[in-house]
């Protein structure tokens, strides 16, 4: 598929944003999104859309970028769907006041968890519709209105997500925005109670940025480096299966992928070996006929990653199709730390390895760095796993393996430092849109005057036995 055949990006129109924002708030102030019927509904309606539009959102997923249909089942139209159920059965849990103890003598001390308004929800093209459905699902759990901002990158999606949002939820409380900076912008410029953007770094700053004017708190899921470190001992041949599904899923378009591999020098060579056979068990030797590769979701980035291929030796792979932006899965050897593939988030089918002496000379290229969204320790010695863990810091991290800690909703997704601040999934996301409302509830029966002034000596005296 050329680029050339993609419709022209729908616009909102940014002149009506205002007010699409104002009936949001009205609804919001009128108490339309507390009741938890009403949640029940919209987090059933959201499961439904998930369902009975599949084909529809993997469709476009195709027509943007040729995601195959199961990763895009799988990877991205799933993951609405169960969220939104997991928050539908957990919600009553979830919402009851929290019970935490007692002051002796004073009262019963709770935790409630109200709405915190109207929120935004900014994200990108990678996972477009799962990275735009399952916060929703956590933004309703917990009672609130919406404005939904899917990226303009894929057109397709942005399209598909605009018609059923409309045609399934609530549209006095959930509605979408559709365009790029433009209407971003203007987003910006209004007033929200909560910003949970996905995306660059860069935008994540201009969001912040504009989230600051009203002291309007933000979620931001960014990206990163994220390292995959393989000990001496290990199983290469697994590592290598590993480290090639998560990074090349997607064409590498994965925000956890691995980014690039610092392996023990004696196992360099077998271990690339073992990632191009890998690529090619996964997706035979043509990847361009297979359709279970990915394409580069547009001509920019197709160009941007062209131009890291000449940062290092290809080891294997390298080809490139700027028609259909197509890259081939490839490994970088011989690659300086310097240059450019290192210097930025690759987001692309491209894999630099890099010899390390030892575990400690891996972890401290690790330190050096900005805290990663991910990172991957390979090894079979439990000491060494725990000590990457303990003397490194990311956003999340993997035992053996790679990506497949996003799968598990009890832990919280989310990076640190560079690589983003709050988190979600699962309860996580119910928190993440919750304000936690400290609530002491007291009894008329008791009412101790030694807590009132006039101030005594024998009442400080009293009281300090206590204190
Ligand atoms: P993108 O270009 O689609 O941008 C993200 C959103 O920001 C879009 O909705 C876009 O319209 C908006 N935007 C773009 N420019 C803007 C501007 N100047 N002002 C206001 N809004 C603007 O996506 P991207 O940033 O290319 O996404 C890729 C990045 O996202 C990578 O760094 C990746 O690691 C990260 N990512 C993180 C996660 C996560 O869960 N942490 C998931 C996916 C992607």
């Amino acid at each position: 598929m050329s680029i050339d055949s993609l419709p022209a990006q729908p616009h909102t129109n940014p002149a009506g944003i205002p007010a699409q924002v104002a009936r949001m708030r009205r609804s919001f102030d009128a108490g339309r999104t507390r009741p938890l019927e009403w949640r029940t509904e919209q987090l059933r309606a959201l499961e439904a859309m998930c369902s009975e539009e599949a084909d529809d959102f993997i469709e476009a997923l195709r027509a943007d970028f040729g995601k195959p249909p199961i990763e895009a089942l799988a990877a991205d139209v799933a993951q609405g769907k169960q969220e939104a159920a997991a928050a539908r059965k957990k919600l009553g849990k979830w919402t009851r006041p929290e019970r935490v103890g007692a002051i002796p003598g004073i009262g019963r001390s709770y935790v409630h968890r109200e709405p915190l308004g109207v929120v935004l929800i900014i994200s990108p093209w990678n996972y477009p519709v799962g990275l735009l459905l399952s916060p929703l699902a956590g933004a309703i759990a917990a009672g609130n209105t919406a404005v939904l901002k899917p990226s303009e990158v894929t057109p397709h999606v942005s399209a598909a997500l605009a018609r059923h949002v409309a045609r399934y939820l609530d549209p006095e409380a959930i509605t979408l925005v559709e365009g790029g900076v433009e209407e971003t912008s203007a987003l910006l410029a209004e007033r929200f109670d909560h910003i949970f953007y996905t995306g660059g770094g860069t935008v994540g700053r201009i969001v912040m940025e504009a989230a600051a004017k009203n002291l309007t708190p933000v979620t931001l899921e960014l990206g990163g480096k994220s390292p995959c470190l393989v000990d001496r001992e290990v199983d290469l041949k697994t590592t290598a299966r590993r480290i090639a599904w998560g990074k090349f899923l997607n064409a590498g378009q994965t925000c956890i992928a691995p980014d690039y591999v610092l392996v023990h020098r004696d196992r360099e060579e077998e271990l690339v070996r073992e990632l191009e056979a890998a690529a090619r068990d996964f997706y035979g030797a043509d990847p361009k006929r297979s359709a279970d590769y990915a394409r580069i979701v547009d001509r920019r980035h197709h160009e941007r990653l062209s131009k890291l291929l000449g940062d290092g030796e290809v080891a294997f792979g390298g080809e490139t199709d700027p028609e259909t932006n197509y890259l081939a899965p490839t490994v970088l050897r011989h690659v300086s730390p310097e240059s450019p593939v290192m210097q930025q988030e690759i987001f692309g089918p491209i894999l630099p390895v890099l010899p390390v002496a030892d575990l400690a000379e891996a972890i401290d290229f690790v330190n050096e760095r900005d805290k990663p969204l991910a990172l991957y320790v390979f090894s079979e010695d439990e000491a060494a796993q725990d000590r990457v863990l303990a003397e490194t810091s990311s956003g999340g991290a993997c035992v053996n393996g790679t990506v497949m800690h996003i799968m598990d909703a009890r832990v919280p997704f989310g990076g640190v430092g560079p690589s983003g601040m709050g988190a979600y999934h699962g309860r996580h996301s119910f928190e993440t849109f919750s304000h936690r409302k400290a609530v002491l509830r007291r009894g008329f029966r008791f009412d101790p005057k030694m807590l009132y002034p006039p101030y005594s000596e024998r009442k400080r005296r009293i009281l300090q036995r206590f204190l």
